[in-house]
């Protein structure tokens, strides 16, 4: 397939003082495509989202978001921030807010909505994820799976160009993963250029065009899932499928 690339990431480096947590990585995200990152703890996947969307300063290598270059620091890096979506484990959502301003917050404050406009938006966005009828309730009347759900519905409400999703079911309870896992594989029918650590095997085999395995800081391997689950040529690969599956 001929990707159209998004989000390009070539010979990115990154220590923690003595740990060498990323290590010449080279990943591109064409538009449209749905990248699964998986990997043992610790090989570095939640810095790799992080360093994507430049929460985290790299040391060398480039990361560039639809030909763009990513700066460093300063008011193009917000603006081009606020074109990455990212969903955490940990949901994140304000508390003392509701449902509807936790999704229409950052519409205002950032893409510089009017209040109408980004409420109206918001309404259409929880329908989506299917929770309309919860927009006035406060997150701790609401279940993980729906804070979860929210919390992609306020990453989309910014209409960004990409979503990173950094473990997105491994705080919710076992019969919350799927209404979860619904709403990701809608959006990724829907064209929506994601990239996903997590260990939701099925979800990787049903919803990833690609699967990187990473270990120890390194892309280990990077194909279609079909000859990762079938034939991972890497021993590390081996080893964590026959440990997970
Ligand atoms: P993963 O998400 O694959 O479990 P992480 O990216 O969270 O891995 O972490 C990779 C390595 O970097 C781990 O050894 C972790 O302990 C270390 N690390 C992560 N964040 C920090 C930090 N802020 N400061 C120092 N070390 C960190
Ligand atoms: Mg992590």
């Amino acid at each position: 397939m001929a990707v159209d690339p998004l989000i390009e990431l070539r010979d990115v480096n990154k220590h923690y003082g003595q740990l060498h947590v990323l290590r010449n990585i080279d990943l591109t995200v064409g538009r449209g495509e749905v990248v699964v990152i998986i990997g043992p703890s610790g090989s570095g996947k939640s810095t790799l989202c992080r360093t994507i969307n430049r929460l985290e300063t790299i040391e060398s290598g480039t990361i560039t978001l639809d030909g763009r270059p990513l700066p460093a620091e300063g008011r193009e890096l917000a603006r081009l921030r606020a074109e990455v979506g990212m969903v955490f484990q940990s949901f994140n959502l304000f508390a003392h807010k509701t449902v509807l301003a936790n999704v229409s917050l950052a519409q205002v404050k950032v893409r510089k909505r009017g209040k109408d406009e980004a409420e109206k938006r918001s309404r259409e966005l929880l329908d989506r994820v299917g929770l309309a009828d919860q927009a006035d309730k406060y997150p701790a009347q609401l279940s993980g799976g729906q804070q979860q759900r929210v919390a992609i519905a306020r990453a989309l409400a910014m209409s960004p160009k990409a979503l990173l999703f950094d473990e997105p079911t491994s705080a919710l309870d076992p019969e919350m993963i799927n209404e979860v896992l619904e709403v990701m594989q809608q959006l990724a029918a829907e064209g929506m250029t994601m990239v996903v650590v997590t260990h939701e095997m099925g979800f990787a085999r049903s919803a990833a065009n690609r699967v990187v395995f990473m270990a120890d800081g390194r892309i280990v391997e990077d194909r279609t899932p079909e000859e990762f689950f079938t034939a991972p040529e890497s021993e590390r690969a081996r080893d964590f499928l026959s440990k997970i599956l």
